[in-house]
């Protein structure tokens, strides 16, 4: 195709190169999904239909980039894709990887969202949208810290809006009073509180909670100690 004299401008896009023989992490999360869990009444502290959603749409996009996947692993409004070091998906541009992976996502979202809310239809208004960033780490033993940082993280998350949600559902208590009986406690006083004032185990609830969700390069759904299992999950991938 002949060139126009406009062709120049081409020269103001700038192009971000991931570094090379480095792990990518794509980690994609939901925008105001706190507003958005209330509007459409997801259940407090875990909708198990929304996570399972999340489960769906993040296993397409493993499967659809497989041969680059080490794994994937989401909680909450979250989910991180995690490529082989040596991965030249898109000659590793930042702009792609990421547009690509949370458009996919995104519209995978809204496709099967009626498989999993078959009762609730999606406003125009409260359209679900995710952003979405490219990091590197340099190193098996970072990447690993960042994959324990975010199971960390569901743990920590979960067993505080447990008892929080716990104590306001069963106990009556209001929002204030919640955090504010929780405020400064432990992980270990947390779960006492949940025992004795709700008369729940922490131990008895949901996997999938507790520990996230953890998707194979292969699109196995596991929910599994991700900590314990660190060296297993990414022996091959060094
Ligand atoms: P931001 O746009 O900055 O990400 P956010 O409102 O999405 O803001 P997050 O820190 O990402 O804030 O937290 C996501 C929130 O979405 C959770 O705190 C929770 O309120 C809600 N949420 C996400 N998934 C679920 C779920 N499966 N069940 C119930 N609530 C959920
Ligand atoms: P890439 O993934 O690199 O963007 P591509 O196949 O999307 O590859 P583009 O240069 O973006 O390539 O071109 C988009 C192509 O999509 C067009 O060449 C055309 O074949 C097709 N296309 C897009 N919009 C239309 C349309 N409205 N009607 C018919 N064909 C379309
Ligand atoms: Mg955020
Ligand atoms: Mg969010
Ligand atoms: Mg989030
Ligand atoms: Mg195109």
């Amino acid at each position: 195709m002949a060139k126009s004299r406009f062709e120049y401008v081409r020269q103001f896009e700038s192009q971000n190169l991931l570094l090379p023989q480095t792990y990518i992490v794509v980690r994609i999360d939901g925008k105001k999904f706190h507003e958005f869990s209330k509007f459409y009444n997801f259940n407090k502290p875990n909708d198990e239909r929304a996570l399972k959603l999340m489960n769906a749409c993040a296993k397409n996009v493993v499967l659809t980039y497989k041969t680059d996947m080490i794994l994937a692993f989401g909680e909450s409004d979250e989910y991180s894709f995690i490529l082989k070091k040596d991965s030249q998906l898109y000659n590793r541009r930042y702009d792609k990887l990421s547009t690509l992976i949370v458009s996919l996502f995104t519209s995978n979202y809204v496709h099967l969202w009626p498989k999993f809310f078959p009762d609730v239809q999606l406003s125009p208004k409260h359209l679900p949208f995710f952003d979405s960033r490219c990091v590197c780490y340099p190193n098996i033993a970072t990447i690993k810290d960042y994959l324990s940082w975010r199971f960390v993280d569901t743990h920590i998350n979960n067993l505080y809006n447990t008892v929080f949600w716990q104590l306001i559902q069963v106990c009556g208590m209001t929002n204030q009073e919640a955090e504010d009986k929780l405020s400064g406690t432990v992980s270990s006083e947390k779960q006492e509180i949940l025992f004795t004032d709700c008369k729940i185990n922490y131990n008895n609830e949901p996997e999938m909670y507790k520990k996230g969700s953890l998707i194979t390069k292969k699109g196995e759904l596991l929910h599994i100690d991700v900590i314990k299992q660190i060296d297993e999950l990414f022996k091959g991938f060094e």
